[in-house]
C-alpha cells in the first residue's frame, strides 16, 4: 500500500506525523515528509497498515488517502 498525501489539501498540523512516525516525518512547517523518500505516495508496510488507516481516519482536513501499491505491495 502507498500513502497519498494531497498537498493543496494539507494543513500542516503534523497530526498524521504523530499517527505514522515510521512512515512520515514533519518539515520545518509541520508538513509531512516521506520517510523512504516517496514523495507524495510513500510506501506503507503491511504491518503498519492499520495506523494508516488510522492516520487517513484523523486527519482533519481528509488530505490522505491509501492507494494500492502499483508492485503489489
Ligand atoms: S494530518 Fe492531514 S492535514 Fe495534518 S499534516 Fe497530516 S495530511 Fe496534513
Amino acid at each position: 500500500m502507498r500513502l497519498h498525501i494531497d498537498r493543496t489539501t494539507c494543513d500542516g498540523r503534523g497530526l498524521c506525523a504523530e499517527l505514522l512516525p515510521e512512515v512520515l516525518g514533519e518539515d520545518d512547517w509541520g508538513y509531512p515528509l516521506a520517510r523512504d523518500g516517496g514523495g507524495n505516495d510513500p510506501r506503507v508496510p503491511a504491518a503498519l497498515r492499520g495506523h494508516a488507516e488510522r492516520a487517513v481516519a484523523q486527519c482533519p482536513r481528509l488530505a490522505l488517502r491509501l492507494l494500492a501499491d502499483p508492485a503489489g505491495h
